[in-house]
C-alpha cells in the first residue's frame, strides 16, 4: 500500500523514478535477456563453427601453427559478423516491440502524458477508457459510465459498473466496485484511477496466470529452411566420409599420421563447402529489416511470421469508416417530412453526446451551430438519463429536462429508428423514397425522433419501448480517402480482393464502392442476412459479394472463417473491443494505431498508425518485397555453394595432391567471410520488382526454392563450377609446380563471380545494370561490392598473399580471370534479354 493520496498532478517524475527503484518494473516475471556469452556460446555451438574449430586445432596438431592461427583469425572474423548481425537485429526487434508494446495514459507533473505500461509506478494516476486492458489494480477516484470486463479474473461474464471511493459502499465481498484490477479490461465509459498495486503484486499477478510470453517460435519459412539445411548436412556428412575415405587410399606414399589429417582436412572441407549456413541468417535478417523498414512507413508488425504471410494475401477484409474514408463527416441534407427542419436540427443535436468524439456527432453539434442552436442551448437542461448506443440496436436516445418539458431525442438508423415511430402507411414510403435517395448518393442516412413523456414516471425503460414521432432524416457525408481508388485498382492488378466491412446500410456502402470502383459492388449481404445464413452457405455468398452492410462486429469472425475456408489468406482490419477474436482469427489481423483499442491492437499481428487503407496496400507490397528478396538470397547462396562444393568434392576424387588442392580449408572461411554479408546486404536492399503488384498473390504452400528457381541456381552454379575449376585445372595443368597459381586464379574467379552474381541476380527481369542503377546512391551497396574487391586485392598483393597460399597475378592474368567470371554470370543477362523478347512478341522460341 502507498500511504500518500497524490495530489490531482499526479506524480512527479523523480518521484516516477524513486518509485521506479523502490518497486520494479510493471512486469509479471522480469524479462530475461541472453548473455553476451550465451549468445557466443550459441553461434560456436553451430556445425559450421565445430567444423572450423576441429580444422584449426588439425593444423596446430600438425605442426602447423600457422594456418591454424590464420584460421582461428577468420574463425574470430565470422564470429563477429555473426555477432554484430544478432546485436542489430535484437535491437531491432526490442525497438519493434517497445513501440508496439501497451502504453498508458497517466498524470503526471500535472500532464497528461502517454507512457509505457510497464513504467507504471505505484502512485500513478491512469486514465482509463474504453478498450483498454487495465495495467494495474488500482483506486478509482473519478469515473464516468465506467464499466470493466472482470471475466478473466473472476469468471463472471457480467460486466461491472465502476463507482468512485467516495460514492462506494463498504465492501460486501472480495472485489471491489471501487478498484480497477490488472488484466481486466474496460468495456464502456472512462474513469481516473489511481495505482496501487503493479506486477506480481497485482490480484492478476498473485493467481500466477502467468501468461508466460509464448517463445518466438520458428517462422515458418525458418522451419522450411532449417530443414534444407539439416538435408545438406545428411548429404554433405555422406559425402565428407566419402571424400575422406577417397584422399586416404589416394595418398598411400605418405605416413600413416599425415595419410590420416589430410583425409580428416579433405572431408572438413567438403563439409564446410556444403552447409549453406547461410540461409538461417538470411531469414532473420531480411525479416527483421523488413519490419523496420514497414515500422518507418507507419505499419507495425507485432509478430514477425506476419512478414512472410503479407505477401501471400488474397483478400482484404476493410472497414468502411476510417480506413477507406477519411472518417471526416459533414452533415450535407437534412430532410423533414414537415419540413420544419429546425426542429430536426435541434433534436438531432440534443441526441448527441455532450462531449462528442464520434466524428458524426461532431458534424451534427457543428451543423446545430450553424442553424444557430449552440452547445449551451443544447445541453443547458438536465440529462435524465440515456439510451446507450450498441452495435447490435444501431440507435441511441437522451433524455432531457429542457425547456421545462421531458424531451426524449432519439436518433439511429433508419431502420431502427422507423420500427418505433408512428407513421402512417404514405407517410412511410415518403420516407423510404428520401432514405433510398439519399443512401444512393452515398450518404450515410440518420433517423432522428422525438418523444415527450408527461411526467418522468412515463419515461420508457429502453429505447425500444419509446413511441417517437420522426423528425426527419440527416444524411452525412464521408468523403473516401484520396488515395483509395489507386490503391484498388492496385489491389484489383495484384489479385488481391478488397472486402467492405460496415455498419453502414448497403445502399450507401454500394455507392461508396462504386465511387472508388471496388469490382463486385452489385450485391451486398446484410447482417441481418448474414445471422440466417449457414456457414456453407456463406462460404458460397463470399465468393462473389465483396461488400456486407450493418454487420456487428461478432459477424467479422464468420466472414474471416468463410473466407480462410475457401482457401484464401485474409487480412482483417478491426479497432473495436470486439474486434479482437476476428483479428486473432484472420491470418493478418490489423489494428488502427489511431482509433483502435488496446484490445484489438494485443490481438492484431500489425498496427496501422496512420489508421490508412493505402497503407495496408503498401504493407501488402513491401511483403511481397520482403519474400522476394529472400528467394533471390536463397537462390543466390545456393548458387554459389555449388563451384564451391564441387570443387571440394571432385579435387580430392580426382586424385589432386591434398596440398595443391583449389580450396584448403581456410580459404572456405575467407569465402564465407565474404558470400554471407554481401548477399545479406545488398539483397535485403533491393527495391520491389517493377511487376510486383501485377501477379497474383503467391501460393502460400509453394516452397522457398521452386522448380524454377533450383534450375536456374544449379544451371548457374555449375558454369559457375566449370568456370572457376576449369580455369584452375588448366593453370595446374601448365604450371604443375605451381599451384599456389592456379589456386589463385580460379579462387579469383569465384569471388569476382561472386560480385556480378549478387547484381545479375537482384532481379528475375531487369537487367543488372538497371539494378545497380536503382541502387546507385546507396553507398551500402558500393560499400560492399567495392570492398570486396579490395579485399580480393589485398589478399593477392600484400604479403598476407604466402599465408593464404596464393600468388600475386599479372595484369594480364586478371584481366583474363576478370573476363572469365565476368563471362560466366553476365550470360544470365541473355536468358533474361530472351524473356524479354519473347514477351513482347519479337521473336518466339
Ligand atoms: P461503421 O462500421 O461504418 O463505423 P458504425 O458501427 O459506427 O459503422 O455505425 C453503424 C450505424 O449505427 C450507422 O450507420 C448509424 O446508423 C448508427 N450509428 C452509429 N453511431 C451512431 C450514433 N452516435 N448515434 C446514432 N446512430 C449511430
Ligand atoms: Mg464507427
Amino acid at each position: 500500500m502507498i500511504e500518500n493520496s497524490t495530489s490531482p498532478m499526479g506524480l512527479t517524475t523523480t518521484e516516477a523514478i524513486l518509485r521506479q527503484q523502490q518497486f520494479g518494473k510493471n512486469e509479471l516475471a522480469p524479462q530475461k535477456k541472453e548473455s553476451f556469452f550465451h549468445k557466443l556460446l550459441h553461434i560456436i555451438a553451430e556445425p559450421m563453427f565445430l567444423l572450423l574449430l576441429v580444422a584449426a586445432a588439425i593444423y596446430f596438431i600438425l605442426g602447423e601453427p600457422r594456418d591454424g592461427a590464420i584460421m582461428l583469425i577468420f574463425v574470430i572474423g565470422i564470429i563477429s559478423i555473426d555477432v554484430i548481425q544478432e546485436w542489430k537485429t535484437d535491437k531491432t526487434l526490442n525497438a519493434l516491440k517497445d513501440l508496439s508494446a501497451p502504453h498508458v495514459k497517466v498524470i503526471r507533473d500535472g500532464q497528461e502524458i502517454t507512457i509505457a505500461s510497464v513504467d507504471l509506478v505505484p502512485g500513478d494516476l491512469m486514465m482509463i477508457y474504453e478498450g483498454v486492458k487495465i495495467p494495474a489494480d488500482g483506486t478509482v477516484i473519478r469515473c464516468s459510465d465506467c464499466c470493466v470486463d472482470e471475466s478473466s479474473l473472476t469468471g463472471e461474464a457480467e460486466g461491472v459498473w465502476k463507482v468512485s471511493t467516495e460514492n462506494a459502499l463498504p465492501a460486501s465481498d472480495h472485489w471491489r466496485k471501487d478498484y480497477c484490477y490488472a488484466g481486466t479490461l474496460v468495456t464502456q465509459g472512462t474513469a481516473l484511477v489511481q495505482v496501487d498495486k503493479i506486477g506480481p503484486a497485482t490480484e492478476y499477478g498473485k493467481i500466477g496466470i502467468h501468461v508466460a510470453q509464448a517463445p518466438d517460435e520458428p517462422t515458418p519459412l525458418q522451419k522450411q529452411t532449417g530443414s534444407l539445411v539439416k538435408l545438406c548436412a545428411g548429404i554433405a556428412a555422406v559425402l565428407c566420409a566419402l571424400v575422406g575415405v577417397i584422399t586416404y587410399i589416394n595418398i598411400p606414399d605418405h605416413a600413416l599420421g599425415d595419410r590420416l589429417i589430410e583425409s580428416i582436412l579433405s572431408g572438413i572441407t567438403l563439409a564446410m563447402a556444403m552447409i549453406p549456413e547461410e540461409f538461417p541468417v538470411i531469414l532473420t535478417v531480411f525479416l527483421s529489416m523488413g519490419a523496420w523498414r514497414l515500422a518507418k512507413k507507419q505499419s507495425l508488425v507485432r509478430k514477425l511470421p506476419s512478414v512472410e504471410t503479407l505477401g501471400a494475401v488474397s483478400v482484404l477484409c476493410v472497414d468502411k469508416t476510417g480506413t477507406i474514408t477519411m472518417n471526416q463527416m459533414t452533415v450535407q441534407d437534412t430532410w423533414a417530412p414537415d419540413g420544419n427542419v429546425a426542429t430536426l436540427c435541434e433534436i438531432m443535436g440534443l441526441g448527441c453526446e455532450t462531449e462528442a468524439y464520434d466524428p458524426m456527432e461532431k458534424a451534427m453539434l457543428s451543423h446545430c451551430e450553424k442553424a444557430g442552436f449552440s452547445r449551451e442551448h443544447l445541453f443547458g437542461g438536465e440529462l435524465i438519463t440515456e439510451y446507450a448506443f450498441t452495435n447490435e440496436l444501431k440507435m441511441m436516445g437522451h433524455v432531457w429536462f429542457h425547456d421545462d418539458e421531458i424531451i426524449i431525442a432519439a436518433k439511429g438508423s433508419p431502420e431502427r429508428i422507423l420500427t418505433i415511430s408512428d407513421l402512417s402507411a404514405t407517410e412511410r414510403t415518403r420516407v423510404d423514397d428520401k432514405i433510398q435517395s439519399m443512401s444512393e448518393q452515398g450518404l450515410r442516412v440518420i433517423a432522428v425522433g422525438l418523444m415527450k413523456p408527461k411526467t418522468e414516471a412515463d419515461i420508457p425503460q429502453t429505447i425500444e419501448a419509446c413511441q417517437l414521432t420522426l423528425c426527419g432524416l440527416v444524411g452525412l457525408a464521408d468523403p473516401p480517402r484520396e488515395t483509395v481508388k489507386a490503391d484498388i485498382a492496385v489491389c484489383n492488378q495484384a489479385g488481391i480482393r478488397v472486402v467492405m466491412i460496415t455498419g453502414d446500410n448497403g445502399i450507401t456502402a454500394a455507392s461508396i464502392a462504386k465511387k472508388i470502383g471496388m469490382p463486385h459492388s452489385d450485391h451486398i449481404i446484410t447482417g441481418d442476412m448474414l445471422s440466417e445464413m449457414s456457414d456453407e452457405e456463406l462460404r458460397e455468398k463470399v465468393k462473389d459479394v465483396s461488400i456486407f452492410s450493418r454487420v456487428i462486429p461478432e459477424h467479422k469472425m464468420r466472414i474471416v472463417k468463410a473466407f480462410k475456408e475457401n482457401g484464401e489468406i485474409v487480412a482483417m482490419t478491426g479497432d473495436g473491443v470486439n474486434d479482437a477474436p476476428a483479428l486473432k482469427y484472420a491470418d493478418i489481423g490489423i489494428a488502427m494505431g489511431k482509433r483502435g483499442s488496446e484490445v484489438s491492437r494485443e490481438a492484431a499481428d500489425l498496427i496501422l498508425m496512420d489508421d490508412n487503407f493505402s497503407t495496408i496496400v503498401d504493407t501488402v507490397q513491401d511483403g511481397r518485397r520482403i519474400f522476394d528478396n529472400i528467394r533471390k538470397a536463397v537462390g543466390y547462396v545456393f548458387t554459389i555453394h555449388i563451384p564451391i562444393a564441387f570443387a571440394a568434392l571432385l579435387a580430392p576424387l580426382m586424385g589432386i595432391a591434398p596440398a595443391s588442392l583449389l580450396l584448403l580449408p581456410l580459404h572456405l572461411v575467407l569465402l564465407e567471410l565474404i558470400i554471407d554479408p554481401t548477399c545479406s546486404i545488398v539483397l535485403e536492399r533491393q527495391p520491389a520488382e517493377t511487376d510486383i503488384m501485377d501477379r497474383p498473390p503467391r501460393n502460400p504452400k509453394e516452397k522457398l526454392l521452386n522448380a524454377k528457381i533450383l534450375l536456374k541456381s544449379v544451371t548457374q552454379g555449375l558454369v559457375l563450377f566449370a568456370a572457376s575449376f576449369g580455369t584452375y585445372l588448366y593453370m595446374l595443368g601448365q604450371h604443375p609446380d605451381n599451384p599456389e597459381l592456379a589456386r589463385t586464379m580460379g579462387f579469383a574467379v569465384i569471388m569476382l563471380a561472386n560480385l556480378f552474381l549478387v547484381q545479375v541476380n537482384s532481379s528475375d527481369h531487369d537487367f543488372a545494370y538497371q539494378s545497380i542503377k536503382r541502387l546507385a546512391k546507396d553507398q551500402v551497396m558500393w560499400a560492399v561490392s567495392l570492398g570486396t574487391l579490395a579485399g580480393l586485392l589485398i589478399i593477392l598483393y600484400t604479403p598476407l598473399n604466402i599465408f593464404l597460399k596464393f600468388a600475386p597475378l599479372s595484369v594480364s592474368q586478371f584481366l583474363i580471370v576478370f573476363a572469365i567470371a565476368g563471362i560466366s554470370v553476365l550470360w544470365y543477362e541473355l536468358v533474361k534479354l530472351i524473356k524479354k523478347l519473347n514477351k513482347s512478341g519479337k521473336v518466339s522460341i
